[in-house]
């Protein structure tokens, strides 16, 4: 059965990605931003940087797949953090380091503010660990901001997330017990 947007229940939000250096993250930083759409984010802001590269992978599955997502990118980072919380938003740094996600998800969840949630890729800043409100740990082992933010989703979500139907889809997969199904809804 279908679920509508996870937004409309848990309120919007975005995945804010630090740290992009386009000789070394394009792969993965496409990675981060397919999840934030896939798993119900309403946005994708690469901060600091612009790169078409991965902006123009994000802008086609949208336009195949569907979905609505805020794109962004080259927006100063620091300043993209002050003014979410100064509109009222709260901030949520995923890192090892954190809160594990069990101890803290269910208040975030509850609270409905807007959330902006901070991916890092090599060092983080001390300032994205200052302002968060929460800084938060998909367990408190390194692995990767893609399997960290799927986590993350699918924990506040409830795993609603993944019947969302997205809207203006050009193409839809039948599931299938073997082979690939391809609907073409032109
Ligand atoms: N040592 C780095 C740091 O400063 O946190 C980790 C870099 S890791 C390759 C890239 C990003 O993956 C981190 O900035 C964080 O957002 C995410 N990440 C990796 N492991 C995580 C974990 N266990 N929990 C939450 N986020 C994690």
């Amino acid at each position: 059965m279908p679920y509508s947007h996870p937004a409309e229940r848990y309120g919007r939000v975005y995945v804010l990605r630090i740290g992009h250096r386009p000789e070394r993250d394009k792969r993965i930083t496409t990675h981060v931003g397919l999840v934030a759409r896939a798993f119900g984010a309403n946005g994708f802001i690469l901060a600091d940087i612009c790169d078409e590269h991965v902006m123009e992978s994000l802008r086609g599955v949208l336009e195949r797949w569907g979905g609505v997502m805020h794109l962004e990118c080259g927006v100063s980072g620091r300043q993209y953090v002050r003014k979410w919380k100064s509109e009222g938003g709260e901030v949520i740094h995923l890192t090892m380091y954190g809160l594990h996600v069990d101890d803290v998800i269910g208040e975030i969840r509850e609270s409905q503010r807007p959330k902006l949630i901070v991916v890092g890729a090599e060092k983080v800043p001390s300032f994205y660990y200052e302002e968060a409100d929460y800084n938060v740990a998909i367990g408190n082992q390194p692995h990767s901001e893609v399997a960290a933010l799927a986590v993350f989703l699918d924990r506040l979500y409830e795993g609603r997330e993944l019947r969302i139907e997205f809207p203006g889809a050009k193409l839809r997969i039948e599931p299938s017990p073997r082979g690939k199904k391809v609907v073409s809804l032109e």
